[in-house]
């Protein structure tokens, strides 16, 4: 059997749905877009993302010397699970990717397991390291150069059977791989992504302004949300599927296999793969439907329980309950008043501040009510600034 046969076999053995090769070149058109896009700013408030970084990642001899092939991966997440709709008016949302256990590790022992098995077939030491989004490696790059997808207006690779929902991983090795070719395919003259964005953060096509995206302003940013932001995040609380949802591509795009996220157990005994950690649950049930009222009252710890194990770990327990907070004012709903009251007395100065907002954007009586009285308290210079501020956006009854 051809080497490239057995490594797609091995990769689809071990649950990928998708496997591509392409050459370790250096991606110099690619390192250069980054580059920049570093310079125009549009990845402000990612410190890590530095010049340094993006020259690393484009060439992959850096990342490992000796490196002649990438192998491409791709392993859907729209399953069953990440597909729920139904909210309702306490819910926020979730990125669909982020409601299923962290990737990662999903993705990484398989890729291991993947070194693994060649080794064993080719009765040599394969050479390799592997990246998922958390190295420097240009992963969309490399899977373009693959022809594992197309490149689309927001930036994310699309794939012929999968659309965009997919993670990505790369496995950087010594093989000598046949690569293959990249699609011949585009967006064409579709905008539908540009259009939907709620922010405005596709401010051309292939360019997303970082400081602009719900899924930076929910996730990495540990501060402030800009208020003129906060109306156009909606119910959005960790990440955003917006451009996702209307692209043509991804209506299309199949399912993947939901026991993929079930078979750690299965893969551990097979390979012997040390897990860190308890095992957490196959599934993180619910995760697309998050009751803000219950996030917002749960407790550091309560946090750490619910969350272990998922991306959601990522925003830490202030994000969150401050994204519950914006939320919660998006969605004006009069019960939520109690809540934020609570969050506007007890919470952090990040927490307060937000919690001022929406009481603003709830407007009822009591929110009024509830504003005054911080106000005639409040010590904190930013906070009092944004119970002002509420302030003015509520009718005065009198
Ligand atoms: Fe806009 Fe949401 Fe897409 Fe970010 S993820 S570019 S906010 S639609």
């Amino acid at each position: 059997m051809e080497i490239e046969q057995l490594v797609k076999d091995h990769a689809k053995g071990l649950g990928f749905d998708l496997v591509r090769i392409a050459s370790a070149e250096e991606f110099v058109q690619d390192r250069d877009a980054a580059l920049e896009r570093l310079q125009a700013g549009h990845m402000d408030g990612l410190p890590w993302f530095t010049e340094s970084r993006v020259r690393r990642g484009a060439d992959p001899r850096t990342l490992l010397p000796g490196a002649r092939s990438i192998i491409c991966l791709g392993l859907s997440y729209l399953t069953p699970e990440t597909t729920a709709t139904s909210l309702s008016t306490s819910s926020g949302k979730v990125a669909r990717y982020a409601r299923l256990r962290d990737y990662h590790r999903v993705m990484k022992r398989r890729m291991r397991a993947l070194v693994l098995e060649l080794s064993n077939s080719l009765e040599a030491q394969v050479s390799a390291r592997w990246y998922v989004d958390d190295g420097p490696m240009l992963d969309r790059a490399a899977a373009n150069r693959a022809g594992l997808g197309w490149f689309g207006k927001n930036t994310n690779i699309l794939t012929p059977n999968h659309g965009s929902w997919v993670f990505l991983g790369q496995v950087i090795t010594d093989l000598e791989l046949e690569p293959d070719l990249p699609l011949r395919k585009t967006c064409g003259s579709c905008v539908r992504c540009i259009d939907a964005c709620p922010t405005g953060a596709i401010v051309a096509p292939y360019l997303i302004d970082n400081s602009r995206c719900i899924s930076y302003l929910t996730i990495e940013n540990r501060g402030q949300i800009p208020r003129e932001l906060r109306p156009q995040m909606l119910d959005w609380v960790f990440g955003c599927d917006i451009c996702q949802e209307v692209c043509p591509v991804n209506r299309k795009a199949s399912t993947g296999d939901p026991s993929v996220w079930e078979r750690t157990e299965t893969l551990r005994q097979r390979h012997d793969t040390p897990d860190s950690g308890t095992p957490s649950p196959t599934r993180n049930g619910g995760l697309g439907l998050l009751d803000l009222v219950g996030l917002l009252r749960m407790s550091e710890e309560g946090f750490r329980e619910r969350f272990k194990g998922t991306p959601i770990m990522r925003a830490k327990w202030d994000g969150m309950r401050r994204n519950a907070c914006v939320a919660l004012g998006n969605l004006a709903d009069p019960e939520a008043v109690p809540v934020l009251r609570e969050a506007l007395e007890t919470g952090s100065v990040l927490v307060r501040s937000h919690a001022a907002w929406a009481l603003g954007r709830i407007g009822t009586p009591d929110a009024r009510q509830t504003l005054e009285n911080a106000a005639s308290t409040e010590t904190d210079e930013v906070v009092a600034w944004e119970i002002e501020s509420a302030l003015e956006d509520v009718p005065c009854p009198c």
